[in-house]
């Protein structure tokens, strides 16, 4: 439900700054204005300078004021902007005037979620704006404005419209079933039945490009003690992130840093040596690294070539040969590197940022982006599968329905109050 309250929240970043973005939405805007700018309201959409004052006429602050008439605002109300000076002071000055006036503190995603409950975005392109306000690299910015501009959602809706038609032409079956309905709608209906499987679970094969552009990847560095793992990760992410030492078994535990290749966000794991160990921190450490490493999406083996090779098998792996400037020889398939001179380091980068991109890159419709698109898709997939299988008329069309529900809960159209509470407590406060 839309709440009537007036909200309001600064939707600037927290802290001192030039000038903070005081945003309203709710039935009290216009009149909240008015009595911010003793009655000097600017014209809808055109800003006005404004000395704001509160009820005891004290001078608040100078701001640029913008009046925004609903529906045609990002939440579907009566909105304003104001943009005030940005210390702290003013901040609070104005919102203790706005709650005289009756106005409340929004909740976090509060105007987005207003925006979704009146029509001015589905669920997903929702989740989107989240999205874009978290993206930390160009490719994540562009997967969320991409879904922001509703090409995901789209891909999401001509499914439902498909299963929609589907549920009609199979109610026509029921209803009907001596009547002389053209002998194609059986046939049509198996075939759209089997289109529609055949697509979404293309969709869901993606290797979870979608998913893993934005929650980043994860690429561990494994080897034996004392090759230069930690040296590596220190020269990859330009900055002391691992404690570099000669003696072998330092690195005890998993450590963790977050850089960009080729535009994608990779957290880079240093695991502790691999090396069978009486001591049982050190232990500990190996399992866990053990666990990281078959988790991560690209294993970087480093070894340096005095040093017999770990037995493991990674199904996506890069070998890097550490300590070049030892003149050591380098097989074929590894990259050279040295962590103490920097040679070969860019060619290192160059490698991982491909590999980052390889398997982020998607081609063609917008790829899946969540855990819950995907959970719910699985759903409508089975449910269409058992469609198929069944010659119970009426069980198919239970299924339709049921694989219709599903898919019309990613985009928000069906049973969403649930998830909403969830997915709107992320934002952050004036979004
Ligand atoms: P880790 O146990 O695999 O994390 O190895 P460290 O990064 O702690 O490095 C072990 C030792 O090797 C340290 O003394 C480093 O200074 C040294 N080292 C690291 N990289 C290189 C390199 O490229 N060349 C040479 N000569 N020494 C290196």
């Amino acid at each position: 439900m839309v709440s009537d309250d007036t909200i309001f929240a600064i939707a600037s970043g927290a802290g001192r700054a030039a000038i903070a973005v005081m945003r309203l939405s709710g039935p009290l805007c216009r009149d909240a204005l008015a009595a911010l700018c003793a009655g000097r309201v600017p014209e809808p959409r055109h800003a006005g300078l404004r000395r704001l004052r509160d009820a005891d006429d004290a001078v608040l602050d100078q701001a640029m004021v913008l009046w925004l008439p609903g529906p045609g605002t990002y939440t579907g109300e009566a909105s304003a902007e104001l943009y005030l000076h940005g210390g702290r002071a003013v901040g609070d000055g104005v919102s203790m005037a706005l709650v005289a006036l009756g106005l409340r503190p929004a909740e976090p995603g509060e105007f987005t979620r207003r925006a979704f409950l009146n029509g001015r975005m589905d669920l997903v392109e929702a989740e989107a704006v989240h999205d874009l306000i978290s993206a930390e690299t160009e490719a994540q910015r562009r997967q969320a404005l991409r879904q922001l501009d509703g090409e995901l959602g789209c891909v999401y809706r001509e499914w439902s419209d498909r299963l929609r038609f589907m549920l009609a032409q199979q109610e026509a079956l029921i209803d009907f079933p001596d009547e002389d309905l053209p002998p194609a709608v059986e046939a049509e209906l198996a075939s759209t039945l089997d289109s529609l499987r055949t697509a979404i679970a293309a969709h869901l094969n993606d290797a979870r490009r979608g998913e893993k552009l934005r929650e980043g990847l994860v690429f561990a560095i494994t080897g034996p003690p004392n090759v230069g793992k930690s040296s590596l990760i220190n020269a990859l992410a330009e900055r002391d992130v691992a404690i570099v030492s000669p003696s072998p078994g330092t690195t005890r535990d998993a450590l963790e840093t977050r850089i960009v290749l080729g535009g994608v966000p990779v957290t880079l794991v240093d695991t502790a040596g691999l090396r069978e160990t009486e001591d049982e921190i050190e232990a500990e450490g190996v399992r866990r690294a053990l666990a990281r490493a078959e988790d991560a999406d690209l294993v970087i083996e480093v070894t340096v070539s005095s040093v017999a090779m770990t037995k493991l098998e990674y199904s996506n792996r890069l070998l890097v040969f550490n300590k070049s400037d030892l003149g050591h020889p380098t097989p074929q398939g590894a990259i050279a590197v040295s962590a103490l001179t920097g040679a070969g380091l860019d060619e290192l980068r160059d490698c991982l940022a491909a590999a980052a991109r390889g398997l982020t890159e998607t081609s063609g419709p917008p790829p899946l982006t969540r855990a819950r698109h995907r959970a719910a898709l699985l759903e409508a997939l089975d449910r269409l599968n058992a469609a198929a299988e069944t010659t119970l008329p009426e069980l198919r069309g239970e299924d339709l329905r049921l694989a219709l529900r599903a898919i019309g809960r990613i985009t928000g159209h069906v049973g969403v109050e649930q998830i909403l509470d969830t997915l709107f407590r992320q934002f952050c406060i004036g979004k």
